[in-house]
């Protein structure tokens, strides 16, 4: 008699489809906020941390959007509009 039952039980994923963003101006996010990570993360997402024109803009300067949004052209940023701030933003590195 084999000792166990060899009784699988498969979990179905619940086949969530990811909601992403593909427009920068779509997101949800801050882009402040986004734009901390990236540069916590070592990617440039389209000006620096010290950015007069972010401080003035009230989501981020044209740079930051025009970067951001090239970064989520070429897949290396994913933005799922379902989801809680914390897993919003996953970085797929090159
Ligand atoms: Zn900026």
């Amino acid at each position: 008699m084999p000792a166990h039952g060899g009784q699988r039980i498969n979990a179905v994923d619940s086949g969530e489809t990811l909601n992403l963003v593909s427009d920068v101006t779509k997101v949800k996010t801050s882009l402040s906020v986004v734009k901390d990570r990236l540069l916590k993360g070592q990617i440039f997402p389209g000006c620096g941390e010290e950015c007069r024109n972010c401080q003035a803009a009230e989501n981020g300067c044209d740079s930051l959007r025009r970067g951001i949004q090239q970064l989520i052209d070429e897949g290396c940023l994913q933005f799922d509009q379902g989801r809680p701030v914390k897993n919003d933003v996953s970085t797929a590195l090159l």
